[in-house]
């Protein structure tokens, strides 16, 4: 599987860095994880957009702002024969309001599917499956994990550190972990959130043994290498998220692509 960074800041994008998302390329799957604000320019959509997956984490605007434009940009495409496959939206099922905007868009070539822990997705080699964990009193957040041919990536969506061991268990020797490290030790927020520090990603990751830590969802302006040095005290692989850095999972380790 390849893995290629579409957005790694919120909660708004600015010059060249756009709010979370992620894209995995597996055989001719497309699965795109979360779409925040911005992030849709680092898509290639004439070589990608026909049947695409796209699963939101959960419904904050940083994560799914820009689905309007794969939605408007499915319709044109179809209407000018340029895709033949409906691309998939995958939601969770509240808040109501929005679920019922996204899923009432007419303007659109898609089919809608409202997912829950139990929902298992199979498309050629690949399987996609989910973990409730919890964020914030107002949505439902899902960690992701998509495996093929014993390679795995997983994706924490937004998190508090309540829930750590759930995540930890889930993301269990996963060869990838993209993790939401919204914060530092030195922000001052308490321990338990609703997101996690970059020490506390570094602790997930290294109870879960997994093979390499990506650091993600970064505020703005900060001092990224602040980032990486304190996940790094917990667990020594650890990259930071960089629109258009690509990464590919390949007989069981993760080589960097480069930028
Ligand atoms: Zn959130
Ligand atoms: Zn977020």
């Amino acid at each position: 599987m390849k893995l290629k960074v579409l957005g790694s800041v919120s909660p708004f994008a600015h010059c060249n860095s756009a709010c979370p998302s992620y894209l995995i390329k597996s055989g001719k799957t497309r699965i795109l994880l979360d779409c925040g604000s911005g992030s849709h320019r680092f898509f290639d959509m004439q070589a990608d957009l026909d049947g695409l997956i796209v699963i939101i984490s959960h419904l904050h605007k940083d994560h799914y702002n820009d689905l309007f434009n794969y939605l408007y940009t499915s319709f044109a495409f179809h209407n000018l024969g340029l895709i033949s496959n409906k691309i998939q939206i995958y939601l969770p099922n509240c808040p109501k309001d929005i679920v019922n905007t996204i899923v009432n868009e007419k303007n659109c070539f898609a089919d809608f599917h409202i997912y829950n822990e139990s929902t298992i997705i199979n498309i050629e080699n690949t399987q996609i499956s989910f973990c409730e964990i919890k964020h914030s009193k107002d949505v439902i957040n899902f960690a992701s994990k998509i495996e093929c041919r014993g390679n795995s990536i997983v994706y924490s969506g937004d998190v508090s550190f309540v829930d750590c061991d759930k995540l930890s268990q889930f993301a269990s020797k996963s060869d990838l972990l993209i993790c939401e490290s919204s914060l530092l030790v030195d922000h001052n927020f308490p321990e338990i959130c609703n997101h996690l520090t970059a020490k506390q990603a570094g602790i997930i990751a290294k109870n879960a043994k997994v093979k390499k830590l990506l650091l993600t969802h970064f505020w703005p302006d900060e001092d990224l290498t602040k980032y990486v040095n304190e996940a790094c005290q917990e667990f020594d692989n650890v990259v930071l998220a960089k629109e258009n850095l690509e990464l590919e999972t390949e007989h069981k380790y993760v080589k960097d692509l480069g930028l």
